[in-house]
């Protein structure tokens, strides 16, 4: 075995550096709601881990009024955003 296929054996045995692989682009689901304030279509990115029913309060990035917003997911995939005054 000369050194070249010696070296070849060690960079085989060596753990590969992994590559870090891109993110896949997966596509955030969103889903929109109308601020029962100001009538602005808010767009907001939907976190199905979260469960099929989600309630959480955010504040309108327009006019800063709160609105809970409710999230329905449907086994399918399906979701419905509303929006109400807090
Ligand atoms: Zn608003």
């Amino acid at each position: 075995m000369d050194v070249q296929e010696l070296s070849e054996v060690l960079e085989l045995e060596s753990p590969r550096p992994r590559k870090r692989k891109r993110r896949p682009r997966t596509s955030t689901p969103e889903g929109g709601y109308v601020c029962h304030s100001c009538g602005e279509e808010i767009i907001v990115p939907i976190d199905l881990s979260q469960g099929s029913e989600q309630e959480y309060v955010e504040d309108c990035p327009v006019c800063c009024s709160p609105n809970v917003i409710t999230v329905e997911i449907e086994p399918d995939g399906q979701f419905r955003v509303d929006a109400r005054p807090e």
